[in-house]
């Protein structure tokens, strides 16, 4: 693990470079919330969060920043972004989850980024999004009960680690259909995300055993369909489908209900890499406030994918995160105006 973080560390990422990573001590800074923090860093992992600086390490000033942990952005389309998913990850994005992607994906490296795919979608013939946007190698198509099992048992064995559906968007599969395939996806461990923008299938995917929407549904919830998500998780992807109104609604009542709010851009749909500013505008319309919203894109995501050494900076924490002027729990908008990134224990150039 160690010395996987020095060889990626050492790699130009996305035209910005990293020095190699060495043993440091960065003091004068401040944990969202205004704790004073120092943090002792070693080969890409934080190491120690001492009183002081210990005698015999270099030491940075961090200038009174504060550290927010590297963000996870648990809606993005690595395939889709014009110029590669290196520049998100120098951006202090620390991980990913790719909400579709073809199926060559699932097989790529993007170190230091971490990510987990769902790899195609699993969608009815001539379901969304194979005859629009995504085109065939997006989809993998079944008809019944068993040909849908079959669809969630190949993707894992190719590595995807979640699985993607959509309903309300064109041909759906029949709701005994979707049943076994959600029932299939969890007996592998497989969380079941569903693009479902309307009140009508954002009911019928949870009652099919959907896990998430893989967006902020665009139109009104019903009470009964806010409910029935308690327990959920919904992906936020607000600056991607316009944050209306409806929009912010449906994530003040699904938060309220018991519902997880996951930080999600839907990168590679939007090009612009890294914190995206408006979503975070648009997640404080929605009623979050700093920390929730801090908590959205970092502990929350972390727990809920399981990725591991991210989403908080803990003695042993992968020691990547944003340098931000402000507190992001009084400021949030703060968090989209790092004034220095670091990845895997090293500062990026020109951050
Ligand atoms: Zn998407």
């Amino acid at each position: 693990m160690i010395l996987w973080l020095l060889a990626c560390a050492a790699r130009p990422v996305g035209g910005a470079s990293l020095v190699v990573p060495e043993h440091v001590v960065i003091i004068n800074l401040k944990e969202p919330g205004g704790a004073e923090l120092i943090l002792e860093i070693d080969r890409g992992v934080v190491v120690g969060r001492p009183a002081a600086a210990p005698e015999g390490v270099r030491v940075v000033d961090g200038g009174g920043a504060y550290a927010v942990p590297g963000v996870i952005d648990s809606h993005v389309h690595l395939a889709l972004i014009d110029d590669g998913p290196a520049r998100h990850g120098a951006a202090g994005i620390v991980a990913a989850v790719d909400l579709a992607s073809p199926l060559t994906e699932l097989a790529a490296d993007h170190a230091p980024l971490q990510w987990i795919g769902a790899g195609p979608f699993v969608t009815a013939p001539g379901g969304y999004p194979t005859t629009t946007w995504g085109g065939p190698s997006y989809g993998v198509t079944c008809d019944d009960d068993a040909s849908c099992r079959e669809a969630v048992a190949g993707l894992a064995g190719d590595g995807a680690r979640l699985i993607k559906i959509s309903l309300g968007a064109g041909p759906d599969l029949s709701e005994a259909a979707l049943s076994a395939l959600t029932d299939e996806a969890h007996a592998r461990g497989l969380k079941v995300a569903a693009h479902a923008l309307t009140d009508d299938a954002a009911a019928r995917a949870r009652a099919a055993g959907a896990d998430l929407l893989a967006h902020t549904p665009m139109e009104p919830l019903s009470d009964a369909t806010v409910e029935a998500w308690r327990g959920g998780a919904v992906l936020s992807t607000l600056h991607a489908f316009g944050g209306s109104s409806d929009m912010r609604d449906n994530v003040a009542r699904l938060r309220a209900s018991g519902a997880s709010v996951l930080y999600g851009t839907d990168l590679g749909n939007l090009q612009e890499p890294g914190v995206d500013g408006e979503e975070i505008d648009l997640l404080v319309a929605s009623g979050l406030d700093g920390a929730a919203i801090v908590a959205a894109m970092t502990e929350v995501p972390a727990r809920y994918w399981g990725f591991e050494g991210v989403g908080d900076l803990a003695v042993g924490s992968v020691a990547t995160f944003l340098l931000v002027p402000e507190d992001p729990h009084r400021a949030p908008e703060a968090l989209a105006q790092a004034s220095q990134v670091w990845v895997a224990g090293a500062p990026v150039e020109g951050s």
